[in-house]
């Protein structure tokens, strides 16, 4: 008998967002919210913990597995200067698209002066929040970044899943001793993590039976959530159509310019390869979370070497956030302008070098980008109750930016598979 075709995943996924946002809009208007929250927000959280469950020991055996495999450690340091140096270029390129649409199209100019102290209002709470978060890290020496790289103890490191960073160092580490140690004397250890690596993986296939349910569940909480919210997004209609346009140029013409230009992988390959790590990125607004599944589409569908993707990908989703920082840029010249002020040259180029390092430093999880705002805003000295106007179309953009952002670490990856493939003999 004939095998049946199973469905692929991310067909899966897409059904279960869209049974999510049907039942979402059915749950809104029946006023079924406190069923909602108390029976199927739980499977959205338990699929987003078990992501998150995963990350870190997929990171730590992917990366030592993944370098200790290295013939020859000056790979990692060459590997290691083409990667931030491409997360470097995606990010301006993406706070100067931001930029130059947020210019043009002005979306402050049209914003109602009445809405502004209704919005200030009415997001005060959510707003001092968010500006002591900014606060703590404003207050930190400019060299804090280093300093939190390295940890005092690798199990406080792994208990934390923002401190991704530190595993990651500590995984290189590992994987450099074994490389430079004889090869039968680390034999043993390099079996043990090529194995673990293996199971992990598995793992994250047999997470992934659940993410259709999972998906399903945090779209239909997201909708509930949103209730009453339809007439808030009309006023930011014209800001949020800035920001959405802006990450569906580098989605459409960006990413996919530098794919054909550096790799030699067919756009619609690239493109079928991750969308189960898109699709993810959107339903659960983190790249964190997101992580998993984006090494094993780009290890299994693009076939990408498990040394580039564990290096590449990891620090991809914590420090590039080109989504995040074209949504910074257009998000603050867009509060500027609706508070009648208006940006010099020297303020924009302020906007192009903080929003680089706040898309740097903020966390791969949902709503992060809107604390670094803070940042940015007070570097070009505009108030930073400001973000109280954006605050009711953050969630959707969250969403949007997020799977930006996790194609732009798998373009990324891409092309340094590219560069580094020939190169490095496993
Ligand atoms: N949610 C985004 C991410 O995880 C960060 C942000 O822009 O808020 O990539």
């Amino acid at each position: 008998m004939a095998k049946k075709k199973k469905l692929a995943l991310h067909w899966k996924i897409l059904i279960g967002m869209a049974i999510g946002i049907i039942y979402g809009l059915m749950a809104s208007k029946s006023g079924w919210i406190d069923f909602t929250i108390n029976y199927i927000k739980p499977f959205g959280t338990i699929f987003i913990n078990l992501l998150k469950l995963i990350a870190m020991p997929l990171i730590l055996f992917s990366l030592i597995s993944g370098i200790g495999n290295l013939k020859d450690i000056s790979k990692l340091s060459s590997m290691g200067l083409k990667t931030i140096s491409f997360y470097l270029f995606t990010t301006v390129v993406a706070i100067t698209i931001g930029l130059v649409l947020v210019n043009l199209i002005d979306p402050g100019a049209s914003f109602p002066q009445e809405d502004q102290a209704k919005y200030t209002q009415m997001y005060s709470s959510q707003v001092e929040a968010k500006q002591e978060s900014a606060a703590v890290l404003e207050d930190e020496s400019p060299l804090q970044f280093l300093v939190d790289l390295v940890p005092s103890n690798i199990f406080g490191a792994a208990a934390d899943n923002s401190n991704m960073l530190q595993i990651i160092f500590f995984s290189i580490f590992i994987g450099i001793a074994i490389v430079i140690l004889p090869e039968n004397k680390t034999k043993p250890v390099r079996d043990f993590f090529n194995s673990m690596n293996l199971v992990i993986l598995k793992v994250i296939d047999l997470i992934m039976e659940f993410a259709p349910i999972g998906v399903f569940a945090l779209l239909g909480t997201i909708i509930v959530d949103m209730k009453g919210d339809i007439d808030l997004f009309k006023a930011l209609g014209l800001y949020a159509v800035t920001v959405v346009l802006g990450l569906l140029i580098l989605i459409f013409g960006f990413y996919p310019i530098l794919v054909k230009f550096f790799t030699k992988v067919k756009l619609s390959q690239f493109y079928k390869g991750i969308a189960p790590a898109q699709l993810l990125a959107f339903s659960t607004s983190s790249s964190a979370a997101t992580l998993p599944v984006t090494m094993e589409c780009c290890e299994k569908n693009l076939k990408i070497s498990n040394q580039v993707s564990s290096f590449v990908l990891p620090i991809g989703a914590t420090i590039n956030m080109d989504g995040t920082s074209l949504y910074q840029a257009v998000a603050a010249v867009f509060i500027a302008s609706a508070f009648g002020m208006d940006l010099d040259f020297g303020q924009q180029l302020t906007i192009v070098l903080t929003a680089t390092m706040a898309s740097i430093g903020s966390a791969a999880v949902p709503g992060a980008g809107i604390v670094m705002l803070v940042i940015v805003l007070t570097a070009i000295g505009v108030p930073s109750e400001g973000i109280a106007l954006i605050f009711a179309v953050d969630r959707p953009l969250d969403m949007l930016r997020t799977t930006v952002n996790v194609t732009g670490d798998s373009t990324i990856a891409s092309i340094i598979h590219r560069f580094e493939s020939g190169k490095i003999e496993a």
